[in-house]
């Protein structure tokens, strides 16, 4: 009787250690996708269509033998084990504070069955919690977590599963993907592994001078395949050597690593400040002036071009550059006073690589009540950081036709320039310099009144 391979942020088939073991007792096993209600209600049309065509491939990865239940995984998982006779339930480990505790759920359910669910790997190349201070208690600052990781070290990548994939029972079907205003990137195992090698292969030794460049496509844009597992960050580490261009390729693979591990830490820290004075005593805007503003960013409508350039990528492409994303994000928190949680809540639903613990992290970080030391004080100036980034403004001019008549990197100052507002483009909706103190101020008054956590 087979085995139960359930997938669910693993979606490939090579380095995928648990179905090696689903596969080890009998040689064949029952690959299975639960689409809980609890994941995909909620879930933007960009999550859902991007996993429906994910899982698409996989299926076709199976020869077309993925089953795919409905419902509540607690019931499902169990029926599915339960009728293919099955002596285990296999997965890789979720450490998301959601999927943690459903695998608790499914684990007492499927014992009182008599079934063993069994944990092998997880979407890490180092478990979340693993990496400790000497005196067993978790990193809240990166460089220290960075250098203990490197020294725990992971495993090289696993070597192919040898399972017969056989469906025991009728599926349910993949879902349907919604219609987008855009065309996502290929998804799957064979585009994930097929991007990884042209970008390691044309493009990684350039990494450390172009990443910060958004006009050039210096990235690996690997975020989505790395969110649904289509590729293990381990297969990635594996490639890379000493150079470094590879060195600060891996610390950034290592940043993804250290998010996942504040948050299986703190789970809370999902959608609450990990420096709690944040969330009980910073004087945040609201109302109706707070919410036009919001819409204003929202919409790339907020008279900086680099702001809008970046938060107009997001709604055209589905995906921000990094440097990008950090100033639109110190721009609503310090220019516009909102809380980090409505701008993370938006990242959630437009960006294709959204994944709980770096959006919720990198928000945090930005807006200086996270995992960094004290960095709220660095508060991005919009202008300046296109001007170094963007310094032809090539990239400001590619998502603001409104700025495409201006040269060079006069697109960001159009106040500056004589017909800089010609083609349509909006006036500032704030000030940078008063709102920069303005928000120094506030931090000031939430240190008097606020206790650290
Ligand atoms: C406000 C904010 C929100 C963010 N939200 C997300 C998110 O929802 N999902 C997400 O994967 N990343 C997020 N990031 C991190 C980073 O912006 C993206 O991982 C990166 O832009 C993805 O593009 P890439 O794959 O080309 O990255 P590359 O530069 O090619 O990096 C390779 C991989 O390393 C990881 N990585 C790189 N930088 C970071 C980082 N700062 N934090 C965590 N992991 C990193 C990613 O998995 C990325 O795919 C956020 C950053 C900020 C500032």
């Amino acid at each position: 009787m087979p085995d139960i391979a359930w997938f669910r942020r693993d979606l490939r088939l090579s380095d995928n250690p648990m179905l090696t073991a689903a596969g080890e007792r009998d040689g064949s096993a029952v690959p299975l996708f639960v689409v809980d209600p609890a994941l995909w209600e909620p879930a933007s049309d960009v999550r859902r269509a991007y996993l429906a065509h994910s899982l698409r491939a996989l299926d076709a990865d199976l020869s077309g033998q993925l089953l795919v239940k409905h419902g509540d995984p607690v019931a499902r998982v169990v029926d599915v084990a339960r009728r293919a006779g099955a002596e285990s339930v296999h997965i890789a480990a979720d450490f998301g504070p959601y999927g943690a505790q459903r695998d608790e759920a499914v684990r007492a359910a499927l014992q009182a069955e008599g079934i063993d669910l069994v944990v092998t790997g997880s979407p890490y190349a180092v478990a979340p919690g693993r990496v400790t201070k000497d005196d067993g208690t978790a990193y809240r600052v990166y460089t220290p977590f960075y250098r203990a990781w490197r020294r725990h070290g992971w495993r090289a990548p696993a070597a192919d599963p040898d399972v017969t994939w056989v469906m025991a029972e009728e599926c349910d079907g993949i879902p349907s993907a919604p219609d987008l205003p855009f065309d996502l990137p290929a998804a799957g195992e064979e585009a994930a592994l097929e991007r990884w090698a042209a970008f390691r292969d044309q493009r990684l030794q350039e990494y450390a001078d172009h990443r910060n460049l958004p006009a050039i496509d210096g990235t690996s844009a690997m975020g989505h395949h790395l969110k649904w597992g289509e590729i293990h960050p381990r297969t990635m580490l594996a490639d890379l050597g000493d150079s470094e261009a590879e060195d600060v390729f891996r610390k950034e693979i290592a940043w993804r690593e250290f998010y996942a591990d504040v948050l299986h830490q703190r789970p809370t820290s999902a959608r609450q400040s990990l420096d709690a004075r944040f969330d009980d005593a910073f004087a945040w805007d609201s109302g109706d002036r707070a919410d036009e503003l919001f819409e204003a960013w929202a919409a790339g409508q907020t008279g900086y071009p680099f702001v809008d350039a970046g938060m107009r990528q997001l709604l055209t492409e589905g995906w921000m550059h990094n440097r990008v994303r950090m100033v639109v994000a110190s721009f609503l928190v310090k220019d516009l006073h909102l809380p980090w949680q409505r701008g993370a809540a938006h990242f959630m639903r437009w960006l294709r690589d959204a994944d709980l613990a770096s959006n919720s992290h990198g928000w945090q970080w930005t807006a200086g009540c996270g995992t960094d030391a004290s960095p709220y004080h660095r508060v991005f100036n919009p202008v300046g950081q296109g001007e170094r980034f963007d310094p032809d403004g090539d990239y400001v001019r590619r998502y603001v036709p409104e700025l495409a008549h201006l040269p060079g990197k006069a697109v960001h100052q159009p106040w500056e320039v004589l017909g800089g507002y010609d083609g349509g483009y909006p006036e500032r909706v704030v000030d940078h310099a008063a709102e920069r103190l303005d928000a120094l101020d506030r931090f000031a008054r939430m240190k008097e009144v606020g206790t650290a956590t």
